[in-house]
């Protein structure tokens, strides 16, 4: 058995303490290394070329080191791309890259865990159920490497990242919060090679809702921009769809949220998959309306992709339409976003099944 440690799992300070502690290396050697790790996202130590050979030997005999691998990468006729990493364990994740060249907009949506325990009913990735939480190096590397896809594609680096892919970001939250703390001051942001660290405004959480996680979000006083996957403004529907309800009801979401807003200020938006019959009607639209009264936010109205197995299909345009126009009648600020690569199955709730399906 293998016991090494990892060393994406160690600090700036943990790594200079054994560099120059126990190793008797300079420091600046532990400064390098760090910078090979994060900065240049090296995953072999052989590659760190201005360190020296010995060291690199030792290195890779006292650590390991992980990579992700690119096992397919596939495109939709509408640009976005879909991009299924194996893990050094051999469980797959998938993240998706959305292109919006004409507003220069280059959105990354990563996975914070392998499968997910919440199981809720619209969604492919709750069927898996949940095989293991990611690290913040895992969450970490399909930045990095879906970063240097968008340069490639379309010669422009990222320009936001959503926590919206595979798994529940808040039941993994050390990992989630450790990513974002790496992201914000070591993603390579151009061709300089001198610049690093994308805003943390230019990041979303997104959760199913967990009440208590996001009042530790506001007590950490996190920067990041939230959202919160609603679809139904009435417990009893939501519960219906999303079992996590049962314990995290509106009323407890409502008042987490109106306390996050309170401390930070920040971004949030509510996520509705509009489901035909079952969440589009008039009578939905007002009890929405009434939940957007508690503090500042926007509404992401989400057309709905089949998945295989699910009793739900989505609403119609003229439906979604006049929902939409319901609730900007009332003032509040709406989008409704047409669903991205369905012919990848790269839409909301739709990750995971076909590439999990195929390997097993
Ligand atoms: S919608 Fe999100 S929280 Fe619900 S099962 Fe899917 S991945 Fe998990």
């Amino acid at each position: 058995m293998n016991t090494k440690p990892d060393i994406l799992s160690l600090s700036h300070e943990e790594l200079r303490h054994i560099l120059t502690d126990t190793w008797q290396q300079p420091a600046f050697r532990a400064d390098q290394l760090h910078a090979w790790l994060w900065q240049r996202g090296a995953r072999e130590f052989e590659s760190m070329s201005n360190l020296p050979k010995g060291l690199r030997k030792n290195l890779a005999e006292a650590f390991e080191l992980q990579p992700l691998h690119i096992q397919t990468l596939q495109k939709s006729t509408d640009g976005t791309l879909k991009i299924a990493f194996q893990l050094h364990d051999g469980l797959l994740i998938e993240s998706v890259l959305i292109p919006v060249p004409r507003e220069k907009r280059f959105t990354v949506c990563v996975s914070s865990q392998v499968g997910c325990s919440l199981n809720c009913s619209f969604c492919a990735t709750g069927k898996m159920g949940l095989k293991r939480n990611l690290t913040a190096a895992e969450i970490y590397d399909q930045v990095f490497y879906v970063n240097q896809i968008c340069q490639r594609e379309f010669g422009h680096k990222l320009t936001n990242i959503v926590y919206m892919g595979m798994g529940e970001p808040l039941l993994t939250y050390r990992p989630v919060m450790k990513s974002i703390e790496l992201l914000t001051r070591f993603l390579p942001r151009g061709t300089s090679g001198e610049e690093f660290g994308i805003s943390p405004r230019r990041i979303t959480l997104s959760t199913a809702g967990i009440a208590k996680a996001i009042r530790r979000l506001a007590d950490e006083n996190a920067r990041i921009n939230l959202a919160l996957s609603l679809h139904a403004a009435d417990d009893a529907k939501r519960s219906a769809i999303m079992a996590i309800n049962e314990h995290n009801n509106l009323k407890s979401l409502t008042e987490a949220l109106s306390y996050f807003y309170r401390k930070t200020k920040n971004r949030i938006s509510y996520e509705y998959i509009a489901l035909r019959n079952f969440n589009d009607s008039p009578e939905d639209a007002q009890q929405l309306i009434r939940l957007c009264k508690h503090f500042p936010v926007r509404v992401n109205i989400i057309e709905y992709n089949p998945v295989e197995g699910v009793p739900f299909s989505a609403t119609d345009e003229e439906r979604l339409n006049a929902f939409a126009k319901r609730l900007s009648d009332a003032g509040i600020t709406v989008t409704v976003r047409r669903s991205r690569g369905k012919d990848i199955d790269a839409a909301c709730g739709q990750l995971a099944g076909k590439t999990e399906e195929k390997n097993t």
